[in-house]
């Protein structure tokens, strides 16, 4: 869906309450309603045939195009990402990421990774996209010099800030500009900052992807993704996205724009929570590091500083111990935090992590113990009593 309405220069906080909710969808309620939707029935044939014809944005036609809940979905979604000209649903944020890689990648072709990648965006690289026959480099998005030797005949550069796991940083507004030199789309894994945190196409991206199960949502309850671009790659997502027949439920697009609306105030919750925890595990002798680039001491805090609006509460910190079970021991001993994949809920939630068995020429940790923790909106004072008493027992 293209659009994005004319609120342009208002503020990030009141374009993500604005938007989407055009009269024409909405009509006397605050919220668009949900259309369930295969057949959409035409005034007279010759409709129909003009539809067709048209095949336009935020037009009736069939289904898998989407009905008004979808597109009030992909229009907001527009008016936050400052520089998109439309944006694209997907049933989950893999599927974004498919449908990105396949809208850009042809066989034959070179496609650069960031190395600190999502897993499954390595899984799709050294899997369905070389059996596309499209290559895959995987490179350290803080060694400049390599990258720049890398991208000469890529004609794709993926890159995730902070990385997956292991939240390095990396300067995307040099490496894009590298990268777009050399004649490489540059696409963005943007889930942990959302567009509130980084602007992706201002700085040099031609593509943004997130997953919407993540902050969007917000309270571990849907699966869906997002691609947002420019008026060129916007084309090419929309016509990819619909030859693939990728469609998102309108039930869910009403759940994810409800999500929406709060995610501002959430983001800015869990990041000044994360602040918290994350200093104070630096102040503990059974923490050997924590992977965070909202803290001072990060290596990345200072491109995070210049480059980002915002944050999130996702972070990784690595034990003292030698003992690889050592983790799990904290895991299980946390009571206030879940242990579970996917993050941004509302609930706080502990992974135990080993980032090297999914990286290729970056350290993770090292073989290090070390856990992911989503901080949720709970009291940051409780959540630092619980994992107090968790390290305790290492
Ligand atoms: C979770 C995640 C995804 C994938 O999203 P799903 O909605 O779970 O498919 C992509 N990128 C990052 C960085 C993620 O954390």
């Amino acid at each position: 869906m293209s659009g994005g309405g004319d609120d342009r220069h208002l503020k990030p906080a009141t374009r993500l309450v604005r938007g989407g909710r055009r009269p024409e969808w909405t009509g006397p309620v605050v919220n668009p309603p949900v259309w369930r939707a295969s057949t959409h029935l035409y005034a007279s044939d010759a409709e129909r045939q003009a539809a067709g014809r048209n095949n336009a944005d935020g037009q009736f036609f069939y289904g898998r195009r989407g009905a008004p809940t979808q597109w009030a979905l992909a229009d907001a979604l527009t008016a936050i990402e400052p520089g998109a000209y439309g944006t694209v649903l997907y049933p989950s944020g893999v599927a974004a990421i498919a449908g990105v890689m396949l809208s850009v990648m042809k066989p034959g072709e070179r496609v650069l990774m960031t190395d600190n990648a999502y897993d499954p965006t390595r899984s799709m690289a050294s899997g369905l996209l070389a059996r596309l026959g499209v290559e895959t480099t995987f490179f350290d998005p803080r060694d400049v010099d390599g990258f720049r030797a890398a991208v000469a005949g890529a004609k794709g550069v993926w890159l995730e800030a902070p990385g997956s796991l292991t939240f390095e940083m990396c300067d995307v507004p040099l490496l894009a500009g590298i990268a777009r030199a050399a004649g490489a789309a540059v696409m963005l894994d943007n889930t942990w900052a959302s567009p509130l945190g980084f602007a992706g196409l201002e700085h040099g991206c031609d593509i943004v992807m997130m997953s919407l199960s993540k902050h969007v949502g917000g309270h571990s309850d849907l699966m869906m993704g997002s691609a947002s671009a420019g008026k060129r790659w916007y084309g090419m997502l929309r016509r990819v996205s619909h030859e693939l027949g990728q469609v998102v439920s309108p039930d869910d697009a009403a759940l994810a724009a409800r999500g929406l609306r709060t995610m501002g105030v959430r983001l800015a919750a869990q990041t000044a929570a994360a602040k918290r925890v994350a200093a104070w595990l630096e102040g503990q002798p059974q923490v050997a590091q924590v992977l965070c680039p909202l803290l001072p001491s990060d290596p990345g805090h200072a491109l995070w500083t210049r480059d980002f609006t915002g944050g999130c509460g996702l972070f990784s910190f690595v034990l003292a111990s030698d003992d690889p079970a050592a983790s799990a021991r904290v895991a299980d001993a946390l009571e206030l935090f879940g242990i579970g994949y996917s993050w941004g809920g509302y609930e706080s939630l502990a992974l135990p992590i080993r980032p090297e068995d999914y990286r290729s020429c970056m350290p993770g940790t090292g073989g290090a113990p070390a856990l992911r923790l989503s901080i949720g909106l709970e009291d940051a004072e409780d959540l630092i009593a619980d994992l107090g008493q968790a390290l305790a027992l290492v």
